[in-house]
């Protein structure tokens, strides 16, 4: 890919918002990693270490979860803002192994907000219990605590980094946050939490991170003002979005592309791009409705093929036909200007395939889903079956050296979606991308 042309971003574009445009895992990370190359910065704006972003460069494999990926370049700034939920000791830990693979993070490397709701041990113990008690119904989150953390946040409970600079406050606050906290934990029937242990942990990160610490919305406006090009790297999927996905079974902040504008503190007028990301297919990790899950053996063959397990927590992931009704639905709540497709080429060999092009409910056909629960429950997927292709894809740089299926199933994605398409993922290498201009 050559980033600095106009692909997926005009010259004059200043910021680049990058979403998922489904249940997470689209290979966002991959994309962010392509865009940083002429970014000056990059900035996380929601979600926590639940992320798992992993990425292949000259064939080594990294795992990142809360830093940027944008990382990996060393002209770079990276930024964890103020709507992130920040675990100090993951955050140590990974930047431990980013510094031990030799990537360098120097503090005006990496930039952490310092008003970020903490993920604390009480956070993961209590995101734990709950939904060991849930038992089968549970939602399937990644346990680490991002659904507590929130709520604290919006309890105005929250613990922060700023508040370590004052230890007798940051005592105080811990207090008041374990009083409620290990009431529900002894219901549950899990063990309480220690304040020590609350404090020793913010301590610690601290003092690890204090010279990282910023104000990341002021610093990101006065590069977006300077002209500088900004991307936002966003995590999780927009069916994942606490007030738009298919909720209960969400993450608990907001993944769509405003969340980088209200949870910055940046104004709308600094955003003109955003970029949906989405699979040639689907996939979702966790419970929850799936309207087009595939069934077995092709489930598995696919999940094999695209090797879909959780990057956070090593889990299979469901697989299903490409949602179109949930791309627009996407593409709407994001405002999406461009759309990426990844992983096209994990669809050789699987014979024809099937694209979902509306969705049947309560006696009507719906080409975008309507906020209602139920209908997710029990929508009945219209599925049009499109030819398939053997050839392998993954050293295609044009559309023209593509077989014809796949060129006729992207255009007809993009056509569908109403999106223009702008890249075509054909492998994890970097550099395995098909780039379309206007
Ligand atoms: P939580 O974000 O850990 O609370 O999990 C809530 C739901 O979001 C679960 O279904 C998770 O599997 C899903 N989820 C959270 N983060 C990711 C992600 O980065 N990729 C895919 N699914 C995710």
């Amino acid at each position: 890919m050559k980033p600095s042309s106009s692909a997926a971003t005009p010259n004059t574009t200043r910021s680049l918002v990058i979403v998922g445009a489904q249940w997470g895992d689209e290979g966002k990370g991959k994309l962010v990693d392509l865009f940083a190359s002429r970014a000056e910065r990059v900035v996380r704006f929601q979600g926590g270490t639940n992320a798992g972003h992993t990425l292949v460069v000259d064939g080594r494999k990294t795992v990142l979860h809360l830093v940027p990926s944008g990382i990996l370049h060393p002209g770079v700034v990276c930024a964890i803002g103020p709507g992130c939920v920040v675990d100090p000791e993951a955050l140590v830990r990974e930047l431990d192994g980013l510094n031990a693979m030799g990537v360098l993070s120097p503090p005006e490397r990496l930039r952490v907000s310092s008003i970020a709701p903490l993920i604390l041990p009480v956070h993961r113990a209590l995101d734990q219990a709950r939904e060991q008690r849930a038992g089968a119904a549970r939602l399937g989150t990644t346990g680490r605590g991002i659904g507590p953390a929130y709520e604290d946040a919006v309890a105005r409970r929250a613990v922060r980094l700023a508040d370590a600079r004052e230890p007798e406050h940051l005592r105080g606050r811990i207090e008041a946050l374990l009083f409620e906290k290990n009431m529900l934990l002894q219901v549950l029937g899990a063990e309480p939490q220690t304040v020590e242990a609350q404090f020793d942990a913010v301590v610690a990160g601290f003092a690890r991170l204090e010279h990282h610490l910023a104000d990341v919305g002021a610093e990101t406006a006065e590069a977006l003002e300077r002209g500088a090009f900004v991307v936002f790297e966003g995590a999780q999927g927009t069916l994942l979005d606490i007030s738009h996905g298919t909720y209960p079974y969400v993450t608990s902040s907001s993944t769509v592309a405003a969340s980088a504008a209200t949870s910055l503190g940046l104004g709308m007028k600094l955003f003109t791009e955003v970029l949906g990301v989405s699979k040639a297919y689907c996939t979702r990790v966790g419970g929850g409705p799936f309207p087009t899950e595939m069934e077995e053996p092709l489930g598995t063959k696919l999940r094999e093929a695209g090797q879909e397990f959780g990057a956070t927590t090593g889990r299979p992931r469901r697989c299903g036909w490409l949602d179109l009704p949930a791309l627009r639905l996407s593409a709407r709540l994001n405002g999406m200007t461009a759309l990426a497709l990844m992983k096209i080429d994990v669809l050789r060999g699987i014979g024809p395939l099937q694209l979902c092009v509306a969705h049947h409910w309560r006696g009507q056909r719906w080409t975008v889903p309507p906020a209602e629960p139920a209908f997710w429950r029990d929508a009945r997927p219209e599925l049009a079956e499109v030819p398939g292709f053997d050839a392998d894809l993954r050293g295609a740089r044009s559309l023209d050296a593509l077989p014809g299926a796949a060129r006729d199933y992207l255009a007809r994605i993009a056509d569908e979606v109403g999106v223009p398409l702008r890249l075509v993922s054909v492998g994890p290498g970097r550099d395995e991308n098909i780039v379309l201009d206007d």
